[in-house]
């Protein structure tokens, strides 16, 4: 399985941020050592898409609508992102969750929307602090992630990724025996559900992942690839995290 690395540019970005995605073109060449997927504002996917055609670099959304069309005002479905040139859709971001008040229901139908689509859903679920202070956070996570999947959709396409609410943006990462022990119960469940399709789907890690820490959280046992914010909107961060991937 290829590692994954995938930028979430979240609100961030204008037309002149392009450049960063065209150096780290030049920068990757043909054959990176990773899977690399950007996930732009949705301003930006079209053109992004374009630059990136020659590219082993994919353009993804960072959320989408669980219907096709519709009179939903300011919203952007599954299949536009599709038309605009995205190949991926992050779905169940914890700041959709928290400040857009996603349930794993709303999640579980936005999974199936990126499936029908022809998108590769990156699933997000992470525990907040409160959880695993009070040590609930492998019931938490297998609890989001079995009601997130409870929809239909292919599972082989499914990318899930591990992001700890108190970790993104914080500068905070969990002890790698605890990335360690949450990969777990993300993989045992996956496999419960999917069977051998499950044991082959890609775990992310994802919070405040920055050059200086990818080296050790990618050569953990069961971490498939990282989902990365903050370091993702400056190609050289983006790049360091890139090199900084353990020869398996
Ligand atoms: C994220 O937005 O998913 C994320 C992990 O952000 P950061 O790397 O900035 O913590």
């Amino acid at each position: 399985m290829r590692t994954l690395l995938a930028g979430n540019w979240k609100m961030n970005g204008l037309h002149a941020s392009l450049a960063e995605i065209r150096a780290l073109m030049r920068s990757v060449g043909q054959r990176p050592a990773a899977d690399i997927i950007i996930c732009p504002p949705a301003t930006l996917i079209a053109e992004a898409a374009r630059t990136v055609e020659s590219a082993p670099i994919e353009i993804g959304g960072q959320d989408c609508h669980a219907e096709s069309s519709g009179a939903f005002t300011g919203e952007i479905s599954a299949e536009m992102l599709r038309d605009a040139g995205a190949t991926a859709v992050i779905v169940g971001h914890s700041e959709r969750r928290q400040y857009h008040g996603e349930t794993d229901a709303i999640v579980a139908a936005k999974l199936a929307a990126a499936s029908r689509a022809g998108l590769e859903p990156i699933l997000c679920i992470g525990e907040s602090e409160a959880q695993r202070d009070r040590g609930e956070a492998v019931p938490v996570v297998r609890r989001q992630l079995s009601e997130s999947t409870n929809a239909k959709f292919k599972p082989a396409e499914l990318t899930v990724a591990y992001e700890p609410v108190w970790a993104i943006g914080t500068g905070r990462t969990p002890k790698p025996e605890d990335i360690v022990q949450m990969h777990e119960a993300v993989r045992a469940l996956l496999t419960e559900r999917f069977g051998l399709e499950g044991a082959q789907i890609r775990i992310l890690y994802g919070g405040s992942v920055k050059p200086d820490n990818a080296g050790e959280i990618l050569s953990l046992p069961g971490v498939g690839g990282v989902l990365i914010g903050g370091a993702s909107l400056k190609a050289a961060d983006f790049l360091s995290i890139l090199q900084s991937i353990p020869s398996r």
